[in-house]
């Protein structure tokens, strides 16, 4: 029995989380992530996987967010046909998700091809289209929490909850190592935190001998969910007093419907004025319906909600915009507003023309509530770059910028070191994948600092748990 992992993507990185799992000759990938950065190396990096994908008996997707399972149509396009196994809310999720990924490629490359074709320069292809997005979803089969199934004669899988988003789960594995016993390996990539409103929290499964965790905010600590409420209440209240617009760069899902929660909140508490809320955003219309009808994912208390109120989220007091002509409309307005608008890392989609017609204004601000990847405009914003690119064009980055990392659906310095703990002494080895290299360093000392014995595999890196004898 030989048992491997293989870190094809998402490590030493953030984004493109992709690893594989073999067992003697079953190999199962865990998930398929998109990598994010410049277009050159976009493409390149996706559409080059190093493994056989005709090979692999089955792929596990952890969660619906595009950088885990956002490159499975090139998967498809490249011959997978088995099934893809994901949580029911996750398959729902990324019946949207897949679509809007091919779509915004589509997008980008009418884009660039336009300035190449007056350039003379080559033209340039989508990774995969909206179509071949769709295609992909006929492979995705669900999976309930707690259900053991089996992937192939050696190998069984168990979703449990991660707590970072509707539907996220941590995969665990059961191989069976051809005498009595059991090698039991789970993949918390990605993990969310403990009490976050909606979700239920990390369970944590009994019995692992090997732990892949996520990295994101390995060295740092979040600040409290209160403190932020505070925040971003006097951020918005400063806005509407300058005459100006907040602009919230976010996640399409799960971070738009948190912000909403908590803008509405703030709201009712009487803590900012009512002002006009705009999601704009049609992946963010269809992601809530998701969301309103999985209410039964959700925590206790959300689940009283849902069955008690007519409304819980509050979205009846929001307005969603999803035709281009509203969505451009709402750069005539002068009045203060907030506008929600992905994508996240401010890379595509009308989060960009929201940017392009406010960045330059000193009464607008923008509020930063997700991680920005390196390379991304988001994080050029957030390291507050005096002049920034949007479409090609230079723009004085003259508005207020605030980050708040408190909304984050990720595990935090303590938080992550808690989890690792909560295995107990039966826990062998830890890797530690997405991460920026500083963040998994921390949490690699911070775990030997507890004799747990960790690693920070390189990309493409190979690992034996168990060799053949
Ligand atoms: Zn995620």
């Amino acid at each position: 029995m030989t048992i491997t992992l293989k870190f094809c993507g998402g490590a030493r990185t953030v984004t493109g989380s992709m690893h594989l799992l073999s067992v003697d000759r079953s190999h199962v990938l865990l998930d398929c992530g998109l990598f994010h950065g410049r277009r050159d190396e976009f493409y390149s990096v996706n559409s080059e996987l190093s493994f056989n994908p005709q090979n692999l008996c089955a792929c596990i997707v952890s969660h619906a967010h595009i950088d885990h399972c956002g490159n499975l149509p090139t998967l498809i396009k490249k011959g997978y046909r088995q099934h893809i196994l994901a949580t029911p809310p996750t398959k729902e999720l990324c019946r949207y998700m897949l679509p809007d990924s091919g779509y915004i490629q589509e997008e980008d490359v009418k884009f660039v091809n336009k300035i190449n074709r007056g350039r003379g320069l080559a033209l340039r292809y989508p990774l995969y289209t909206k179509q071949e997005a769709e295609a992909a979803l006929k492979y995705i089969r669900s999976l309930e929490y707690h259900t053991r199934y089996a992937l192939s004669r050696e190998i069984d899988l168990t979703f449990f909850n991660s707590g970072h988003i509707l539907g996220a789960a941590v995969p665990v594995f059961d191989i069976k190592n051809g005498d009595t016993t059991t090698t039991r390996i789970a993949y918390a990539v990605d993990l969310g935190r403990y009490g976050m409103p909606l979700l239920r929290d990390p369970e944590t499964p009994k019995d692992v001998d090997y732990l892949i965790i996520e990295s994101t905010y390995g060295g740092r600590s979040h600040a409290s969910i209160e403190a932020a409420e505070d925040e971003l209440a006097q951020a918005i209240d400063r806005t509407v007093r300058r005459g100006g617009k907040v602009i919230i760069p976010s996640f399409a899902l799960e971070r738009t419907q948190l912000m909403v929660f908590f803008i509405n909140k703030l709201i009712k508490r009487k803590k900012i004025k009512k002002i006009p809320i705009y999601v704009d955003s049609p992946l963010a219309v269809n992601l809530t319906e998701v969301f309103r009808h999985n209410w039964e994912y959700f925590d206790e208390e959300s689940k009283k909600a849902f069955l008690d109120e007519p409304d819980p989220l509050g979205f009846d007091s929001v307005r969603y915009v999803t035709s281009v002509d509203e969505s451009k409309h709402l750069n005539d307005e002068s009045r203060p507003m907030i506008i929600i608008s992905a994508s996240g890392m401010c890379e595509n989609g009308r989060i960009l023309h929201h940017l392009k017609n406010n960045v330059e204004n000193p009464h607008n601000t923008i509020v930063v509530v997700g991680f920005m990847a390196k390379e991304t405009l988001g994080r050029r914003i957030v390291e507050r770059e005096k002049i920034v690119k949007i479409f090609g064009r230079p723009y004085n980055l003259n508005a207020e910028v605030i980050t708040l990392n408190a909304f984050s659906a990720h595990a935090d310095k303590d938080g992550l070191v808690d989890y690792v703990k909560s295995f107990g002494k039966r826990l062998k080895k830890v890797f530690i994948v997405h991460g920026e290299e500083e963040q998994s360093e921390v949490l690699r000392t911070n775990l030997k600092k507890l004799n747990l014995k960790a690693v920070i595999p390189a990309k493409d890196e190979v690992v034996f748990l168990a060799k053949r004898k």
